[in-house]
């Protein structure tokens, strides 16, 4: 039976009127699933007739929570069941500027990434516009707390599965449901060119991250495969386009790694290709991932290539290592069982 969460607003809007039902109904339902019900009874101020239609047309489940990791810090990691048995990672943060929600776009990612649990296996499948919603919804009922931004820096390559984050941008931010400022969404990209040209025109709004990881070709392709085909000159030109458009700063991610890439020459080589771009490095010491030996800079190491990027005009922060007492690297937990 086809999960009613499947529709987009327009079919759902055409689904009732078929059965005769006033178009209010829509918006209704729409409110009803960005609560996150996971039963058509929960839907009190529908009536009884047409509830009891629904449940003979579509199911209503949910995802579900697998497992929860506390850290001391407050952050949540979640492994998340999807309906059909496959499992993705969520992880809640707790910053100054409020709640954050990082979430999966993908069962397993094909980007390969070197330095990553998750593209290891592969990409099993794309999660539907739905599912990257009720990533949302059951994760904050769990936590027991508004989430007021979003990250789209999980598992998975949002641009690999371009049509269903779309979707669910255009969801999320519906004032109808959660309404969700774009300005509070970061989606995180590996570098795929033309999709970043093809998202500055669709969501000017949403922030745009980058995960650079190394100042050179020859580096980068060592690290991330997806370089090869997406060259570094060409994504540093698609991001100054981007942002000369939008007017909006770009956010590079850098995994530091102890002696490959916190070098002096990479803190020349970076501000030289990032000069007079309006950008920002965040700096993240690499969390260890069993599979590749590699380990992350020291926290001093760390400081210190902030420090001397900053010197050298490019703004820099190392970004708060949270959950380092759980599996916070990405892929890792969803590894471990299964
Ligand atoms: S870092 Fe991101 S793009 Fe690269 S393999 Fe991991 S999930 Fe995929």
């Amino acid at each position: 039976m086809r999960n009613i969460k499947e529709l987009s607003r327009q079919q759902l809007a055409e689904w009732l009127k078929e059965q005769g039902q006033p178009a209010y109904r829509e918006k209704q339902l729409f409110r009803w699933i960005c609560k996150g019900a996971s039963s058509f009874d929960e839907m009190t101020d529908i009536s009884k007739d047409l509830r009891s239609s629904l449940s003979e047309h579509f199911s209503c489940e949910s995802i579900s929570v697998e497992l929860v990791q506390i850290s001391k810090d407050g952050t949540r990691k979640y492994l998340l069941k999807l309906i059909d048995g496959n499992f993705v990672e969520a992880v809640f943060m707790k910053y100054e500027y409020g709640n954050t929600l990082c979430i999966s776009t993908q069962v397993g990612c094909n980007m390969g990434c070197v330095f990553c649990a998750s593209g290891i296996g592969g990409k099993i499948r794309n999660l539907y516009a739905w599912e990257i919603l009720d990533e949302y919804l059951v994760c904050r009922k769990e936590a027991g707390e508004d989430i007021n931004h979003i990250v789209l820096m999980g598992m998975g390559e949002p641009f690999d599965n371009y049509d269903n984050v779309s979707e669910f941008l255009k969801d999320i931010h519906d004032p109808d449901g959660i309404g969700l400022s774009y300005r509070n969404i970061t989606l995180s990209t590996s570098g795929i060119i033309r999709k970043i040209y093809t998202f500055a025109d669709d969501f000017p709004q949403v922030n745009l991250a980058i995960s650079l990881h190394a100042a050179t070709q020859e580096e980068r392709e060592k690290l991330m495969p997806v370089a090869k085909g997406n060259r570094l000159d060409d994504l540093i030109k698609a991001c100054r386009a981007v942002s000369e458009k939008t007017r909006r700063r770009i956010t590079f991610e850098y995994a530091l790694i102890a002696g490959q890439n916190d070098r002096d020459e990479d803190v020349k080589k970076l501000s030289s290709l990032l000069s007079g771009m309006l950008c920002h490095i965040n700096l993240i010491p690499l969390n260890p991932v069993a599979e590749n030996g590699m380990q992350g800079s020291t926290k001093d190491a760390a400081m210190q290539f902030a420090s001397k990027l900053e010197k050298s005009g490019i703004p820099a922060t190392v970004r708060r290592s949270l959950g380092r007492d759980i599996d916070a690297a990405c892929g890792q937990l969803r590894k471990k069982h299964t």
